[in-house]
């Protein structure tokens, strides 16, 4: 009879167990939010080391660091990373990795954008609310359309820590052509693409909404496309790397215009941001390749 009673004992134990390990499996006991240690300086040995820390496909090339790293919140997520600024209330960059796996045939989500609870307590953040009668577009950084596998992940980019404020005609004219010509050599050219945006503000930035989001006067963009087989963790050499790098003005009546008329070097766009880019590439070839604007 008492063998009887207690035999829910070992069954509760299997599951708590297996609940556990579904956890760790999860990542539920990891921390998501991870702030760059105060005390880097950009280019220094310390600056190189955070970035380090950042393990995420998103990030191979390098994580972004600039001279003022103690308010960048790094975020790390399945379908890119972000660094969050609540000075400015939005994402200072998203990096993103794509590649033929990255399409399918998952339907643009179509609901509300969604507040992003990863974002550290206390971070003044914006609701999609914010943008609505601005005049301004929720300007996706990593970009629906690049996260068509799964439901999941095309919601991810839905999260407003992934959008900035941007003018139609830049959202739907020149960033949208970048944008298709970057998926066209992912999805079709076989090549794998690290992609990382932003904006770029000044000190009496436009604010919009209750949570005063901030306008930015540009958006700037930084592209690494690598042919296939190019393991980028033992690049030697330039050979199957280009280079792509633009600063669009966020204003009214360039929608019609090209993306490439926007092109500058990777070093124009360091020095625009204070961000080190592709900080991983060996130096040398950082020096030659980032000197560079592209041209085909
Ligand atoms: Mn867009
Ligand atoms: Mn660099």
């Amino acid at each position: 009879m008492s063998r009887r009673r207690h035999s829910w004992i070992p069954l509760l134990i299997a599951l708590v167990i297996a609940l556990a390990w579904y956890g760790y499996r999860s990542g539920w006991f990891s921390p998501r939010t991870t702030s760059v240690p105060a005390t880097v300086t950009a280019g220094s040995p310390d600056a190189e080391r955070a970035a380090q820390t950042y393990e995420s496909p998103h990030l191979a090339l390098g994580t972004p660091v600039d001279a003022t790293p103690e308010d960048d919140h790094i975020i790390i997520k399945p379908q890119f990373v972000l660094s969050y600024k609540g000075e400015i209330v939005s994402p200072a960059w998203v990096a993103w990795r794509i590649d033929t796996s990255s399409y399918g045939a998952v339907p643009r989500y179509t609901g509300k954008f969604r507040i992003d609870t990863d974002l550290p307590a206390g971070l003044p953040r914006a609701t999609h609310d914010d943008y609505t009668g601005s005049g301004y577009d929720r300007g996706h950084l990593c970009r629906s359309l690049d996260r068509t596998d799964t439901a999941e992940n095309n919601l991810a980019t839905f999260l407003m820590s992934n959008i900035i404020p941007q003018t139609h005609d830049l959202n739907g004219g020149p960033w949208l052509k970048l944008e298709d010509y970057c998926a066209s050599l992912a999805r079709d050219s076989g090549k794998t693409v690290w992609i990382i945006a932003g904006g770029r503000y000044t000190p009496d930035a436009a604010r919009i909404g209750a949570n005063r989001v901030a306008v930015p006067v540009s958006s700037w963009k930084v592209v690494a496309i690598l042919d296939r087989g190019i393991d980028p963790a033992r690049i030697e050499s330039k050979n199957g790397i280009r280079l792509i790098a633009i600063d669009m003005p966020n204003t009214r009546g360039i929608i019609r215009h090209d993306w490439k008329r926007y092109r500058l070097s990777v070093d124009e766009i360091e020095a625009r941001t204070g961000y080190d880019f592709f900080g991983r590439l060996p130096l040398a070839l950082q020096d030659e390749l980032e000197a560079r604007v592209d041209s085909l």
